[in-house]
């Protein structure tokens, strides 16, 4: 059983603990301790294996992808912004590539040259990586956090807590941060799985399984209440719905709420108007010739008609104005009520975590326990679809590495 001493201990080595790390004043004595035997297991799985690490838009519109605490992440956004960190990746040598939707990828679209920079930059550095290394208790004794892990005993002046949330659990977040936190007196806003599918009580179209919508139209109605709505590409799945539109809409959602999904990028009205408009103009074709326009693909197309109670090869002249109402309703306000979001061996983050009032937003330190440092999901922060989450990650890992003043 070890006792040692640092200037600084980073807890988990996921992309902020790597960041913060890579942000430390020059010259401080510091390790990253990890549980598991590698690092990043998360990072490394991250964009399918390509690492979308950010997005192109101005920093200041970041905020808004990261529901009611995006305004709590401007200092870190700022100190670091999407520039900063493609900036921090090409002069490592790692350059980056942006999509057309705006999506920054490494230009290789592999998640490992990120991890790479990242721990080439520890090791040039002098700082020590050590795996299986599961904190377990962080405790205050003096002017001292006392440190155990593994068998070992760490002492340090300065603590970086970035365990990450609770999804993919086979990656090593497992809710760990969370609870030394709590040990040390934080308020911890309950875990939920964020980005995460939904699972509907019905799913009349999981025959339809693999089909995607680039411009579905989604709102979320609770109570009779609209309390949520959004445009983007939504993909049926066996088990429901996922896609962007449907995972970053998975803050908002709840079991029993009703989605109603659009297929069509015009509204119903105004695709009602168009089919009658249609009938009357050219009735004698089928219902599955009518609607040959519509973008999608003939198997998801017919199963919407059916969906209305109508048959796809019957006359269009023939339908009568409660059919071309329930075929508005299919192919513009498709109903789907929610039994559950996928859980947290599916969400793609973790919303809930360290409360952020108890976090000071311009330096990551604790408004409790000096000297402790959060910084990554392991906080109450959970960003869109879109290299919102890595970004967060990076921002906050870099301001608490320079906050760090020894
Ligand atoms: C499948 C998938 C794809 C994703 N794709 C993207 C994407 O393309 N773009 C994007 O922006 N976001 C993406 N995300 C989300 C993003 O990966 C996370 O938000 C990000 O990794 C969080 O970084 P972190 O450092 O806070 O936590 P993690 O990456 O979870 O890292 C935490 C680290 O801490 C370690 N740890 C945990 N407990 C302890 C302990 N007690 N002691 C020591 N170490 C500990 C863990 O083993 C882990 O290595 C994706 C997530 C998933 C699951």
């Amino acid at each position: 059983m070890e006792r040692r001493r640092f200037d600084v201990v980073i807890v988990g080595a996921g992309p902020a603990g790597l960041m913060a790390a890579a942000h430390l004043p020059a010259g401080v004595k510091a390790i990253v301790l990890e549980k598991g035997t590698r690092p990043g297991r998360k990072l490394l799985i991250s964009g399918s294996g390509q690492c979308n690490l950010t997005a192109v838009e101005d920093i200041a519109e970041f905020e808004r992808h990261y529901g009611r605490n995006g305004r709590w992440l401007r200092p870190a956004l700022r100190n670091f912004t999407n520039r900063d960190l493609v900036l921090f990746f090409e002069r490592r040598g790692v350059p980056c590539l942006c999509t057309a939707e705006g999506k920054y990828f490494p230009a290789s679209l592999r998640a490992a040259d990120i991890l790479d920079a990242l721990r080439s930059g520890l090791r040039r550095t002098g700082m020590l990586l050590q795996g299986d290394r599961p904190v377990e208790r962080i405790v205050p004794v003096e002017r001292w956090l006392v440190i155990q892990a593994g068998g070992d005993t760490y002492e340090t002046r300065a603590v970086v807590v970035a365990t990450g949330g609770k999804s993919y659990p086979q990656t090593g977040s497992t809710g760990d941060g969370q609870r030394l936190a709590a040990a040390l007196g934080h308020t911890i806003v309950p875990l939920r799985p964020a980005l995460a599918p939904v699972v509907p009580v019905r799913h009349p179209l999981a025959p339809l399984a693999g089909n995607s919508c680039e411009d579905a139209g989604l709102t979320v109605w609770r109570g009779g209440r609209k309390v949520h709505a959004a445009q983007g590409a939504m993909l049926i799945t066996h088990t429901g719905f996922s896609g962007p539109l449907i995972l970053d809409a998975a803050r908002y959602l709840a079991p029993d709420d009703i989605l109603r999904i659009s297929f069509m990028t015009v509204p119903r009205d105004r695709f009602l108007r168009d089919i009658v408009a249609e009938v009357r103009g050219r009735g004698a074709v089928s219902v599955k010739s009518m609607l040959k326009g519509a973008a999608l693909t003939k198997n998801l197309r017919e199963a919407l008609i059916r969906q209305a109670g109508v048959d796809p090869d019957g006359r269009a002249a023939d339908l009568s104005r409660d059919r071309l109402a329930a075929l508005a309703d299919a192919f513009c306000a498709f109903p789907v009520t929610v039994r559950s979001l996928g859980g947290f061996e599916t969400a793609m983050a973790t919303a809930g975590g360290v409360s952020l009032d108890e976090v000071d937003p311009k330096t990551m330190m604790s408004k409790i326990v000096p000297g402790l440092f959060f910084a990554g999901e392991v906080l109450d922060i959970d960003g869109d679809t879109g290299g919102y989450n890595l970004q967060a990650a990076f921002s906050t890992g870099a301001l608490a590495g320079r906050s760090i003043k020894i």
